[in-house]
């Protein structure tokens, strides 16, 4: 018998909120997953603080509800510990790119077999509206009233530049999409990187700014590093310019799972083993 994948508790997002929509997928996704026979039994999902980090109440697998900016950590050692499992983790831009920024880089570096979804509203939405590293340039919110004056990062020229190997964006209005690259990211062998422009109702609503200008990436070559590059420049989170969908880069690389597991062999073995994984990746 299948289960159900939403959990009684009760749902405190606000109506509208773009997290219904990364949630559904996930839950849909899951539940084929389930249907073909996988159990759900070794997927487990690490979230941290926010608003995204219901997520963990309200589906019914196993979830870890972590500190902020601490999934990587978390889902780094529930894989080293066990690599059967599928490790997926759900954090906001405040967690990833604020006080996980340096987890992030390293999961990254490292390519853990992990895949990071990070629902970027763009704002702090439980805290009412403080602005993060990707609100753009003069975004009025408690923390600033007058504007900020930082100008935001690109977390996808960022994990171009630290080696992730698997490199997505999404949007929360595009579901079919949406479920698309988080299924890839979720099948594909080391670090996932799925940034999600996700609609925040109450305090950052940019749903008229996404829509009339998100495109699909579909036929770009996700092999061409160099091409990548530009195509992650091509909106740098503050100028009006189109905003590209899809999977800007994608690559085969040993995992740090599979090269730290070869602790039994003797040194020389250990340095010939690892050689080998990164001659097979070429
Ligand atoms: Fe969603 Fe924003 Fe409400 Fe948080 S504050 S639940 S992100 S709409």
């Amino acid at each position: 018998m299948t289960r159900n994948l939403i959990t009684p508790a009760q749902n405190t997002w606000c109506p509208g909120c773009g997290n219904f929509s990364i949630q559904h997928t996930l839950k849909d996704i899951l539940a084929v997953r389930e249907k073909e026979g996988s159990s759900l039994d070794n997927v487990v999902l690490v979230s941290g603080i926010g608003c995204h980090a219901k997520i963990a109440d309200y589906l019914n697998i196993n979830t870890v509800y972590t500190l902020h900016g601490r999934t990587i950590p978390v889902a780094t050692g529930l894989k080293l510990a066990n690599p059967d499992l599928t490790v997926i983790c759900c954090a906001g831009d405040g967690d990833a790119y604020a006080e996980g920024l340096d987890h992030l880089i390293f999961a990254a570096k490292r390519n853990i077999d992990i895949t990071m979804i990070v629902h970027n509203n763009r704002v702090y939405g439980l805290t009412t509206g403080q602005y993060t590293p990707t609100s753009p340039l003069g975004f009025k919110g408690k923390s600033t009233p007058a504007g900020t004056a930082e100008y935001p990062f690109n977390p996808l020229e960022l994990m171009l530049a630290s080696g992730a190997t698997y490199i997505a964006r999404g949007y929360t209005k595009k579901i079919p999409q949406l479920a698309q690259l988080i299924r890839q990211g979720i099948a594909h062998h080391g670090f996932a990187f799925i940034d999600i422009l996700q609609i925040c109702a109450s305090f950052f609503n940019m749903t008229e700014y996404y829509q009339s200008r998100v495109y699909d990436l579909s036929g770009h070559d996700t092999g061409d590093f160099g091409m990548a590059c530009a195509k992650a420049r091509e909106w740098d989170y503050n100028r009006d310019a189109p905003i590209a969908l899809g999977v800007f880069y994608e690559k085969s690389f040993p995992t740090f799972d599979e090269r730290l597991f070869v602790q039994n062999l003797t040194p020389d073995e250990r340095a010939h083993r690892i050689r080998d994984l990164f001659e097979a990746a070429k």
